[in-house]
């Protein structure tokens, strides 16, 4: 095993894996919702790349501790605002998914990160256009006593992640 894999290994955490990849599903999101908002962040630039190749990046950026414990923390605290365990002023903020409120971005960059300033770009990116399964989180997050006001940032930061980590990978 060379050094670098061994380096990338030290950053996994196999056993929450399963844990995190349930949780997001109870959430309505499965990796290969993520993976498609990959593809068509990667496609322009990368010819023939495939839905197999991105659900295999997105799985990578999963299995990393940082990423695993700010997916734990957000969904935490939408499930907690949903049952009405958070106190105000957080509460209504998070409920109403309030515009200034910005730390469900400041959550999400611990993911980006994880990938260098490309991460940054790609994750700004879908911010503004909210692909796919962020538009369902989001609209869906309008209704009366749900809230994904973490969840769609997780999402598109996973996404950007992935698509980060692809570039990395054809730059080599
Ligand atoms: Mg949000």
């Amino acid at each position: 095993m060379s050094q670098y894999v061994k380096e990338e290994n030290r950053l996994n955490d196999i056993k929450k894996y399963d844990i995190v990849v349930e949780r997001l599903e109870n959430r309505g999101v499965v990796l290969e919702d993520i993976a498609q908002i990959t593809l068509d962040l990667q496609k322009k630039y990368i010819p023939n790349l495939s839905f197999e190749f991105c659900l295999e990046h997105v799985k990578k950026v999963v299995r990393k501790r940082e990423v695993q414990n700010a997916i734990l923390t957000g969904l935490e605290l939408d499930i907690l605002a949903e049952k009405g365990l958070i106190s105000e002023p957080l509460s209504s903020m998070l409920l109403n998914d309030y515009g200034l409120y910005g730390i469900d971005e400041i959550l999400a960059f611990a993911i980006v990160n994880v990938y260098g300033s490309i991460g940054f770009t790609n994750f700004g990116y879908v911010d503004k256009l909210k692909p796919g399964i962020i538009d369902v989180l989001d609209k869906a997050g309008k209704q009366p006593g749900v809230c994904n006001t973490f969840l769609d940032d997780i999402v598109g930061a996973i996404a950007a992640a992935a698509a980060s980590s692809i570039a990395h990978r054809f730059a080599d």
